[in-house]
C-alpha cells in the first residue's frame, strides 16, 4: 500500500484515488500548471441568478474526493442533465454578471442539490446557473 504524507496527514491512496489534480478525472486542464476543478455540481445561493465558476486549483493539488483518470469522464453536458432546468426563454435577469445575453439565452439552473440550512432567518434558497455546455463529475443524463 502507497502512503503520502501531507502535512499532518498520511494518506492512503489506494482509498483516496487521484494523488494529485492533474492525474484526476474531474480537473479540466486550463492552462500551464491551472485547471478546474469540476468535480462537484454548484451548490445552491443565497442569491437569484448566480453564475456558477467552477474552482482553478493547480496541478500538484489534491483532494480526498480525486479519482484516477483510469477512464475519461462522461462529459454530460448541463443541456442533458437531468438536474438541469431552463426556463422556456431561458434566464433574463437585470444584472447580467459580466456575461452576454447570448450566454443567458442557453443558461439554466442546476438543481442537483438542496440549498443548504444555515443562520438566517427566512433565509430562501435559489439555484445557481450553468451554461448548456458546462459539465461536472454529477451529471445523470435524462
Ligand atoms: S451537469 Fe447536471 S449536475 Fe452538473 S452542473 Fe450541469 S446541471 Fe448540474
Amino acid at each position: 500500500m502507497t502512503e503520502i504524507e501531507q502535512g499532518p496527514i498520511t494518506l492512503d491512496v489506494a482509498l483516496a484515488g487521484a494523488t494529485s489534480c492533474l492525474e484526476c478525472r474531474f480537473w479540466d486542464h486550463k492552462k500551464d500548471l491551472e485547471g478546474f476543478c469540476r468535480r462537484s455540481a454548484p451548490a445552491p445561493a443565497g442569491r437569484e441568478n448566480e453564475i456558477t465558476r467552477w474552482r482553478q486549483t493547480r496541478s500538484e493539488d489534491w483532494c480526498g474526493d480525486g479519482e484516477i483518470a483510469v477512464d475519461p469522464l462522461p462529459r454530460i453536458p448541463c443541456g442533458a442533465c437531468r438536474f438541469w432546468f431552463r426556463p422556456e426563454h431561458g434566464i433574463d435577469p437585470l444584472q447580467h454578471a459580466g456575461r452576454f445575453s447570448d450566454w443567458w439565452q442557453h443558461a439554466g439552473l442546476c438543481r442537483r442539490h438542496s440549498p443548504q440550512a444555515d443562520a438566517e432567518l427566512g433565509g430562501r434558497g435559489y439555484w445557481r446557473t450553468t451554461h448548456d455546455d458546462d459539465h461536472c463529475g454529477e451529471a445523470t443524463g435524462k
